[in-house]
């Protein structure tokens, strides 16, 4: 049972006017509010260049949560104490004034509440504005007390290898390493967390977890939506940045990393960068046979015409920005020598789902005569993370019935079937370990710059060279034909997504 924090703790949110401030973190605290880890003492100061009031301020992440809170809409007594936590300072964080002045509010809050709060220091900024924080930040002597000071770092970490190193060396110069908590909000969710708890809290799954028993992974993110208003953004990265780069790497941390010694931080994360150094290198030739780009063209989805990624809002006519990614790796080393991993992103894709499935090996002899296994499947373990949140494991049994006919069964852990556990939002579960001091869920430096190093020979050989086959897959597909080939290849196929209405 995690104890909870009674300390006096200050946000500052940089962004306060932002969009991921009004969807995300700031409904988010008010929910830890309401679930009673918020201690007694607190505030939340946001900033922006915007002119508002605190009562405007107010006003408007009023909208946010009741349009985005998983527990609906507020109840106006309830928002009435905490939205007068809620203050608001107009500050432009270039200028050297905005950290005078919150230097200055975070003193009035330590002589009312006679004690020295923590304060968490959210760059909900564009990336940009992290190294010009960052610098002030140190500048104006907010961040000294170690014990008392966290910044909060926003993806983007860095836009290649060498930018990421950049940002690492600049942050660990003027932070402790424990003072900086880099955000990735897949390692908040509730189901990626249960991949540790599943794999390293049973013992029946430990002596089956490697290569003589799995027989190829499969982790596919895929999105429904396209870029929508996100044009500006997404044009200068793509789906290898955007996605690949963080959230898959991260994910196939979790299925391929050793067993921690135990669940702190720096073990959990020590294995994880184990993981990243252990993938095989891609070269040139690899990039080629291995990795797979697209780019989506015009389609409809659920009755709706939708245009291609090109005729985006804000996206170049022929542009050369990939919006799906797929690619074969290799783990070298004892536990997975020979397992393919195939993994696969994009937007614009028949459904939106996080899944990774898990093929196991084949039956070394079968037994039963081939009429009894019309139905019959390898087993496979499918981990689902979004939208559905299940564990389900893929074994064989008699159908009910006189004769001997074997059919596919599924055991199956649904998160939503247990309705008396409510799930909490990831921005929930990653800003309360905030407030506690705990770094496993967050990334650690050499941990990104690992992943960037493996990807940079994909990037630089999609960057110096434009495709003349985009756009290649049309929206409400599954991808580009390549990615299916790349997997067909080796005798296998993209398995379908389960959604609620088929489970195959
Ligand atoms: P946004 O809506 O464009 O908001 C940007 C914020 O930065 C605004 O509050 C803006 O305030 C503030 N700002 C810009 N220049 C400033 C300056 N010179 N001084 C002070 N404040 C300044 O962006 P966002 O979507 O919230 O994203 C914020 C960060 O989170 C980005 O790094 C983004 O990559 C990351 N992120 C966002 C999402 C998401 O879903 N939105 C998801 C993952 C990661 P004013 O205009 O009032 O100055």
């Amino acid at each position: 049972m995690k104890k909870l924090n009674k300390k006096p703790v200050i946000f500052v949110i940089f962004g306060g006017t932002g969009d991921l401030n009004w969807r995300k973190i700031n409904p988010a605290l008010y929910n830890l509010y309401l679930d009673g880890w918020m201690p007694d003492q607190f505030s939340i100061i946001g900033t922006g260049r915007s002119k508002l009031t605190d009562k405007k301020y107010r006003g408007k992440l009023l909208e946010g949560v009741n349009k985005f809170s998983r527990k609906g809409k507020v109840k106006k007594e309830e928002w009435d104490i905490f939205s007068k936590k809620l203050k608001y300072q107009v500050a432009d964080v270039t200028l050297q004034n905005a950290y005078s002045d919150l230097s200055a509010q975070i003193n009035s809050f330590k002589k009312n509440w006679k004690a020295d709060p923590l304060v968490i220091f959210y760059m909900s900024v564009g990336p940009n504005l992290f190294p010009i924080i960052a610098k002030n930040l140190k500048k104006h002597k907010l961040v000294h007390n170690v014990e008392h000071s966290r910044i909060v770092v926003e993806k983007p970490f860095g836009d290649d290898l060498k930018s990421a190193q950049a940002l690492n060396k600049l942050l660990c110069n003027l932070f402790d390493e424990k003072q900086i908590y880099r955000i990735d909000h897949f390692l908040g969710k509730e189901a990626v967390q249960n991949i540790l708890a599943f794999r390293f809290a049973n013992s029946i799954l430990e002596p089956i977890w490697n290569r003589n028993f799995i027989e190829h992974v499969q982790i596919s993110v895929t999105e429904q939506l396209g870029v929508g208003s996100r044009g500006g953004f997404y044009e200068g990265a793509g789906a290898l940045r955007d996605m690949m780069q963080n959230h898959l790497m991260q994910l196939l941390c979790f299925i391929a990393m050793e067993t921690p010694i135990n669940f702190r931080a720096d073990e959990v994360r020590n294995r994880k960068v184990d993981v990243l150094r252990s993938l095989r290198p891609f070269s040139g030739e690899d990039v080629k046979k291995n990795a797979v780009r697209g780019q989506y063209g015009p389609g409809w989805i659920e009755g709706q015409e939708v245009p291609g990624y090109r005729e985006e809002e804000g996206i170049d006519n022929k542009s050369n920005t990939e919006t799906f990614a797929a690619m074969k790796f290799f783990i070298d080393n004892w536990r997975w020598d020979g397992v393919p991993f195939y993994v696969r992103t994009g937007k614009r894709l028949h459904q939106s789902a996080s899944v990774i499935s898990i093929q196991f090996r084949d039956v070394p002899h079968m037994v039963f005569a081939e009429d009894a296994i019309d139905n019959w499947r390898q087993n496979r373990l499918t981990i689902s993370i979004q939208p559905e949140m299940s564990i389900r494991l893929q074994v064989q049994a008699k159908k009910p019935g006189l004769e001997m006919s074997l059919q596919t069964v599924d055991m199956e852990f649904n998160y939503n079937e247990q309705a008396d556990l409510e799930s909490p939002g990831a921005y929930e579960t990653l800003l309360l370990e905030t407030i506690e001091g705990d770094q496993t869920l967050f990334m650690r430096g050499d941990e990104i710059e690992a992943a960037w190093a493996l990807l940079m020979p994909i990037l630089n050989s999609w960057e110096s060279k434009a495709n003349n086959h985009f756009p290649n897959y049309s929206a409400d597909s599954w991808g580009p034909e390549l990615a299916e080939a790349l997997i067909a290849r080796d005798g296998y196929h993209w398995f379908s997504i389960p959604n609620k209405k088929s489970k195959k």
